[in-house]
């Protein structure tokens, strides 16, 4: 899939089936894939911070998660057929594992958050198998050994839940070690699945509000936010001559 640039940053405008399609013929192939969903928040931490930029723009799959994503890639007259939220596919590839047996690994989060998630997975996905978790709280001496027991695990898909840009970051610079088929950081997701956090309703996603409902339920994120009108002034502004 040939990408377009936010920003600089690389993007695959593929549909949520093409990509889970995508994603179950690279584990079966057992080649591995790494996938950023990156939002708004992303692209702007990419323009400030170089590693991250080289990170992201090194990823085999970069998603248009986010209404600011797909607005800017369709401005700078690109075809993006749809929003892949990072959540969305997370539980689609929960389903792909469930039907096809694949394993997966749960990652990040507070203590026991991921335990709950894979409890109300199971519940969800009859016959998923999550064959391990691991909080999200860790000292680089401790990284060997959760290297070790998510290859132990057989895991095909890792998902790391320790927010942008830690998770993509931890990811690359661990994927040589990692036997995971997909590995794809997928922020507060655990904590939506455990009911710790909440999910904009629908109609808020429709409406291209998450970002409201978000800053509304977690007003601490206010400063963090304000990457949002920084992004659209800078696609206004500057978003051709990236491309
Ligand atoms: N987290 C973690 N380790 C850390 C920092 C954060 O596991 O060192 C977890 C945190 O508990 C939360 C998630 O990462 O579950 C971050 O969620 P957030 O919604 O902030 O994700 P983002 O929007 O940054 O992708």
């Amino acid at each position: 899939m040939k990408a377009f640039k936010i920003l600089g940053v690389p993007v695959h405008a593929y549909t949520m089936q093409e990509v889970v399609a995508e994603l179950d013929k690279k584990i079966a192939a057992q080649e591995q894939t790494f996938v950023v969903t990156a939002n708004a928040e992303i692209i702007m931490a990419c323009q400030e911070d170089d590693s991250y930029n080289d990170i992201v723009s090194k990823a085999e799959i970069v998603l248009p998660d986010g209404a600011g994503a797909v607005w800017a890639g369709r401005h700078l007259g690109n075809k993006v057929p749809e929003r892949v939220a990072g959540f969305d596919l997370y539980l689609e590839l929960m389903e792909l594992a469930s039907k096809k047996g694949y394993k997966a690994f749960f990652f990040g989060s507070a203590p026991g958050v991921a335990e709950i998630a894979k409890e109300v997975c199971e519940k969800r996905y009859p016959g998923v198998q999550i064959v391990g978790t691991r909080n999200g709280y860790f000292k680089e001496l401790d990284e060997p050994e959760i290297i070790q027991q998510i290859n132990d695990s057989g895991a095909q898909m890792l998902f790391a839940a320790l927010g942008a840009p830690k998770q993509e970051k931890w990811l690359a610079a661990h994927r040589d070690k990692l036997n995971a088929s997909v590995l794809m950081g997928i922020g507060g997701s655990f904590d939506v699945l455990a009911g710790r956090m909440e999910r904009a309703p629908k109609w808020m996603q429709d409406a291209s509000l998450e970002w409201l409902f978000r800053l509304y339920k977690q007003p601490s994120r206010f400063i963090r936010m304000l990457a949002l009108p920084k992004f659209v002034i800078e696609v206004y502004l500057h978003g051709d001559k990236h491309c």
